[in-house]
C-alpha cells in the first residue's frame, strides 16, 4: 500500500508545475478509462480492429506518461499529447467505433477543451483550429462516404457507448477540476502560512531594531559620560601641569611637565576622535555654517603645527592662491579639523623633509567657490594596495612600521566623512617611501569679495610687527595680558581639584575668586555677594549647574539675577553649546579648560572698568 501511495505521489509531487500534474491527471484518467472501455468493446463484440485500436491507445498513453515524467520541465509532452489525441487518435476512433452516433463526439469535445488546459495560448489556438478542421472533416466524410465508418452492431450498442463516454468524460472532467481546486487551496494555505511567517519575522525584526536602537542610544550615552569622566581628570592634570610650566624654573621638571602636557593633549584628541566618530555613526553630527576668515583658520593650523614640525626638524611651508576670497561661509570648525588632521598625519608620518599646506580655489560662480586644500609630505608614503583601506574606520596601515606612532585609525575616516557632509571630496596620491599628497575639495559660499593675499607675506608682516612692539616676547605667549584685581568671580564645581585648577589658572589675573563646591553653596554665595562672572560646572550631584543657574535668576532681590554665567563642563557631546545657550548660559567652555580660552572669555564678559591691560598699567 505504501509503495502504491509513493508511486502515485511521484506523479503529483509539489515540485512539478501544475500543468504537468494536470497532464498526469489526464493521462492517468485516460488509462483508467481505457481499461473498462476495452472491456466494453470486447463485451459488445465489435470487430477486432476496435480492440486493437483500444490496446494501441493504452500503449501510447503509457509511453507518453513515462516520457512526460522523465522530462518534467519540457512543454513538449503536453503539446504531443494534445496533438496526438485530437488530431490522430480521436479521428481514427471516429471511424473505427461508430462515428457521430456514438460517444466519440463527447471524447472529441473533451480533447478540444483539454488542449486549453494543457498548453500555452499560442499552441492552444493552433491545435484548436486544426481540431475543428479535423472534426468538420470527419463529419463531412461520414456524410459523403458513410461506408468509411465502422458502425456498432446495434442502436443499443451506440446508446451504451454514448452513455459510457458521457459518464467517463464527466468523471475525468470532475477529477481534473477537483484536483485543480485542491492544488489551488493547498497553494493558498501555504501562501497564508508564508504570510504569517513573514509577519512574525517582521515583528521580530522590528523588535531587534528597537533593541539595536536602544543599544546605540546606550552607546552614545556611554560615550558622552565616558568623555565627561575622562575629561574631568584630564582637566585637573593639564591644569596643574600648566601651573608647573608657568611657575617652575627647574629645567628637568619643566621637561617632565612638557611631556605630561603633550601626552595629556594626545589623550584628549583621542577622546575627541572617538566622540566625533560616534556622533557621525549615530547621524548626530551636524554642520554649523558661519562666516569666517580663511586666513585665521590657516593661521590657527600653522600655529598648532609649526612647533610640532620644528621639534622633528621638518620644514613646514604654507602656500596659497592670493586671490581666494578672504571671508567665506561654511563650517569653519570642521574645515579647521580637516586641515589639522591632514597636517598632523603629515608630520607624524614624515621623518625628514618638508610638509606643505597648499590652499587654492576654483570659482563655481560669483557667490560660490570650491576650496582646494592639499597637504604634501616627503614621508613614508602609502603603497597602492593600502591606499584603498586608508579611509576605513579603525584601520591603520603599515602597522608594523608605524607601531611607535600613536593613532587610532579614525582621523582619515572622520576627515572623509566631514568632507562628504559638506558635499566635498577627498583623495590621495602617494608613493611608498617617497611621500604623500592628500587633497580635499569643499564647496564654500563667498561672504566677502575681498581677497586673502599671500599667507606667508601676511605672516611675515605680522611677525615683524610683533617683534617690533614686544621685544621680550619669544613668540610663545601672544595672549592679551591683563589683570582684574577688582573683578569678583564665582567658580562652582563639585570636584575640588577642578576648583583648584580654575583658581590657579586665574591666579595671574589677580581677580577675587570664590569657590563653591555645590549648587546649594553657589546659591548661598549669590545671596550674599554680587559677582561679575560665574563659572558653573554642569554635572553636579543633587542640584546640577542648569538648575543652579535657573535658581539664581529667580532669586528675589538677588544680587546676581543678571550676572553672566558661563558653563564650564566636560560635556562635549553634540549640540552641547546650543543647549547651554538655550538654558541661559552666556557662553560655554569645555574641559579641560585652556587658560587662553578662559582669559579670552573673561575679557569679553568682565566690565571694561575692571580690566587693566598690560599696557594700561604702565601709563
Ligand atoms: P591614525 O590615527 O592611525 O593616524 P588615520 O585615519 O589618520 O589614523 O590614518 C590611517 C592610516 O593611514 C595611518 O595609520 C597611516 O598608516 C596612514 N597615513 C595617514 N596619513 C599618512 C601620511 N601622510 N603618510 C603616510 N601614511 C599615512
Amino acid at each position: 500500500m505504501k509503495q502504491f501511495k509513493s508511486f502515485i505521489g511521484y506523479f503529483f509531487r509539489d515540485e512539478l508545475p501544475i500543468k504537468h500534474r494536470l497532464v498526469n491527471v489526464i493521462l492517468g484518467s485516460a488509462l483508467l478509462v481505457q481499461f473498462p472501455s476495452l472491456l466494453v468493446t470486447v463485451l459488445v463484440d465489435t470487430e477486432i480492429q476496435g480492440i486493437i485500436g483500444q490496446i494501441f491507445i493504452i500503449v501510447v498513453i503509457t509511453v507518453v506518461l513515462y516520457l512526460t515524467n522523465k522530462f518534467p520541465e519540457s512543454p513538449i509532452p503536453a503539446i504531443v499529447i494534445s496533438t496526438t489525441a485530437n488530431i490522430i487518435i480521436f479521428p481514427i476512433l471516429f471511424f473505427m467505433v461508430g462515428g457521430s452516433g456514438t460517444g466519440i463526439i463527447l471524447w472529441m469535445l473533451f480533447g478540444a477543451i483539454f488542449t486549453w488546459l494543457l498548453v500555452d495560448i499560442k499552441w492552444s489556438i493552433i491545435i484548436s483550429v486544426i481540431c475543428f478542421i479535423m472534426f468538420e472533416g470527419c463529419l463531412h466524410i461520414e456524410k459523403v462516404y458513410p461506408q468509411t465508418v465502422l458502425r456498432l452492431a446495434t442502436r443499443e450498442d451506440e446508446i451504451m457507448d454514448t452513455s459510457v463516454a458521457f459518464i467517463l468524460v464527466t468523471v475525468v472532467f470532475g477529477l481534473i477540476f477537483k484536483y485543480q481546486s485542491y492544488v489551488y487551496e493547498k497553494q493558498n494555505a501555504s501562501l497564508k502560512a508564508n504570510d504569517e511567517a513573514l509577519r512574525n519575522l517582521n515583528e521580530k525584526l522590528e523588535e531587534t531594531n528597537v533593541r539595536l536602537e536602544s543599544a546605540n542610544a546606550a552607546k552614545s550615552s556611554f560615550l558622552a559620560s565616558m568623555s565627561h569622566e575622562i575629561r574631568t581628570p584630564i582637566n585637573a592634570v593639564l591644569g596643574m601641569d600648566e601651573m608647573i610650566l608657568r611657575e617652575c624654573d627647574d629645567k628637568q621638571i619643566l621637561e617632565y611637565a612638557n611631556d605630561i602636557d603633550s601626552a595629556g593633549h594626545q589623550l584628549l584628541s583621542l577622546i575627541n576622535d572617538i566622540l566625533d566618530f560616534s556622533k557621525i555613526e549615530s547621524g548626530k553630527m551636524e554642520l554649523h555654517p558661519v562666516e569666517y576668515e580663511l586666513f585665521s583658520v590657516m593661521n590657527d593650523c600653522y600655529n598648532m603645527i609649526f612647533m610640532r614640525a620644528k621639534r622633528k626638524e621638518l620644514i613646514f611651508k604654507v602656500e596659497n592662491d592670493p586671490d581666494i576670497p578672504a571671508f567665506l561661509y561654511g563650517d569653519e570648525v570642521k574645515i579647521r579639523q580637516i586641515i589639522m588632521n591632514l597636517l598632523t598625519n603629515a608630520v607624524k608620518y614624515t621623518k625628514d623633509g618638508t610638509v606643505r599646506l597648499i590652499v587654492g580655489f576654483e570659482r563655481i560662480d560669483a557667490d560660490n567657490i570650491n576650496l582646494k586644500i592639499s597637504v604634501k609630505d616627503t614621508g613614508i608614503g602609502i603603497s597602492e594596495e593600502n591606499q584603498k583601506f586608508l579611509f576605513n574606520s579603525f584601520q591603520r596601515i603599515e602597522e608594523k612600521s608605524n607601531r611607535n606612532i600613536e593613532g587610532t585609525g579614525l582621523g582619515l575616516s572622520i576627515t572623509k566623512k566631514f568632507a562628504e557632509m559638506m558635499n566635498g571630496d577627498i583623495g590621495v596620491e602617494s608613493r611608498l617611501y617617497e611621500g604623500s599628497t592628500f587633497f580635499v575639495t569643499i564647496p564654500q559660499k563667498v561672504a566677502d569679495k575681498g581677497t586673502i593675499g599671500s599667507f606667508s607675506d601676511r605672516l611675515n608682516r605680522r611677525n615683524e610687527r610683533t617683534e617690533g612692539t614686544d621685544a621680550d616676547s619669544r613668540g610663545t605667549d601672544k595672549r592679551d595680558k591683563f589683570t582684574a584685581p577688582h573683578a569678583r568671580i564665582l567658580v562652582v564645581d563639585d570636584v575640588k581639584m577642578n576648583l583648584n585648577v580654575v583658581r590657579l589658572l586665574l591666579k595671574n589675573t589677580g581677580a577675587q575668586i570664590d569657590l563653591a563646591s555645590s549648587g546649594e553653596e553657589c546659591l548661598k554665595f549669590t545671596m550674599m555677594k554680587s559677582y561679575d562672572v560665574i563659572l558653573m560646572d554642569h554635572m553636579m550631584p543633587i542640584m546640577d549647574g542648569i538648575e543652579a543657574l535657573h535658581r539664581i535668576r529667580q532669586q528675589g532681590d538677588g544680587l546676581n539675577v543678571d550676572t553672566p554665567v558661563v558653563a564650564l563642563t566636560a560635556n562635549a557631546i553634540v549640540g552641547a553649546q546650543e543647549m547651554y545657550i538655550e538654558e541661559g548660559f552666556v557662553s560655554y567652555l569645555s574641559k579641560p579648560v585652556k587658560s587662553t580660552d578662559l582669559e579670552e572669555c573673561l575679557l569679553k564678559l568682565l566690565p571694561e572698568d575692571k580690566i587693566i591691560r598690560e599696557g594700561d598699567s604702565d601709563e
